[in-house]
């Protein structure tokens, strides 16, 4: 355990009656870290319990949407990486491209966005467990897990949430089974958007994020294999030919994740933990930072202050991301990009919407 230097908590030293903390935090993740730096802004004392030393990788396309820059910035959070000035949508015989109308977003390595998070944190005197949450228990003052009794605790376990099940909060999902992998490639970016590449199957994701880095996201049904998903995309394919892979092919799903609540006890549900839908818009992080802000802003509220504040926070992703993705698992798939190119501005205020 690594202990920063906030106001005097400790990670399972059961002290006196009272809880040792007022925040626990699952998971430090991007969404995890920012719900603890979130706390310590707000003046709670907190300890996040994460089983992996830093800094922690994980399959994402790693577009920054602006609005997740800004909520980044409002963090005191300033990640190196790549500018993003839009996003494109393409097939083999057609292309769109929606610049921001704002500021920026930008594409920023997993490490690098974990690295600036956790640095931050620890500035701000978060405590760090280095622990797996395997089982809950709440009492009318108190929430414990990995030996930690707290007044609140923000799950930020990701996907497949422990913390989630434990406090019964997990839906069926019902839906399209999809899964995404991930791979870099060492050469220079040729585009300052991300480009979403439509195949007959599946969509190639493909994020700028350093000067000599890019990162390829294939998004698709079960069984999506890189190299063969990959080649079915000819010009990709022929642009990331002789480039070599920077580390390992990560993958992650399936995406879709449901819950019946947010919000048990003394527990809100933060992040990918509190439900997910997919990452074809690439909104994951800027959804999980507002939920993060949400759910401090509301830890003394009745509990429907936080569901209310993470449906707004959700909405527009969990209807226009649920439609796209509805879309591109029937046989409308195949008029997504024509469509995107005869209305641009459709299209245009569709990628407004999700990334503001
Ligand atoms: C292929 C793909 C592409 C994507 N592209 C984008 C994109 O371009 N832009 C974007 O904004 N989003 C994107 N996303 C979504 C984004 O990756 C997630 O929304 C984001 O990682 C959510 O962060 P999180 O902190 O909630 O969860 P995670 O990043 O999954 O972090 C969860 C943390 O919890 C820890 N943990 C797990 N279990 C326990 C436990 N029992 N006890 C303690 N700790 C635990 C894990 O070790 C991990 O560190 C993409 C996702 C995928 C799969």
């Amino acid at each position: 355990m690594t202990t920063g230097t906030g106001t005097g908590s400790g990670a399972g030293t059961g002290w006196g009656t009272g809880p040792d903390t007022d925040v626990l935090v699952v998971g430090g993740g991007p969404v995890g870290l920012a719900a603890a730096i979130e706390a310590r802004l707000a003046g709670l004392d907190v300890v996040l319990v994460e089983p992996r030393p830093g800094p922690v990788d994980k399959a994402c396309g790693e577009g920054l949407m602006p609005g997740s820059v800004r909520a980044l910035d409002r963090l005191g959070v300033h990640p190196e990486g790549h500018p993003l000035l839009g996003v494109r949508y393409l097939d083999p015989t057609r292309r769109v491209t929606h610049l921001f109308r704002g500021t920026a977003g930008r594409g920023v390595r997993r490490t690098a966005l974990h690295g600036a998070l956790a640095a931050r944190a620890a500035e701000l005197g978060v405590h760090r467990h280095e622990a797996r949450v395997t089982d809950l228990e709440q009492t009318d003052g108190a929430v414990t897990a990995a030996g930690v009794r707290a007044r609140w605790l923000l799950g930020c376990d990701g996907l497949h949430s422990t913390v989630r099940r434990l406090a019964g909060l997990e839906a069926p999902a019902r839906g399209p089974r999809r899964y995404g992998i991930r791979r870099h490639f060492r050469l220079a970016p040729w585009a300052d958007v991300v480009e979403v590449h439509w195949g007959p199957r599946a969509e190639a994701y493909v994020t700028p994020v350093g000067d000599g880095l890019v990162g390829v996201a294939l998004l698709g049904p079960p069984r999506t294999d890189f190299a063969t998903t990959l080649a079915g995309f000819p010009d990709l394919a022929a642009r990331l030919a002789g480039a070599e892979p920077d580390g390992p092919v990560r993958g992650a799903g399936p995406l879709l994740q449901r819950t019946w609540a947010r919000t048990r006890g003394r527990v809100r549900l933060v992040g990918d933990a509190s439900g997910y839908v997919d990452a074809l818009t690439g909104e994951g992080m800027r959804v999980g930072f507002a939920q993060a802000a949400a759910a401090v802003a509301t830890l003394d509220d009745p509990p429907e202050r936080y569901e209310r504040a993470w449906a707004a926070s959700t909405r527009d992703y969990r209807y226009l991301t649920s439609g796209l993705v509805t879309a591109a698992t029937s046989p409308a798939r195949r008029g997504i990009v024509p469509l995107a190119t005869r209305a641009p501005a459709v299209f245009g205020a569709v990628v407004e919407r999700l990334a503001r």
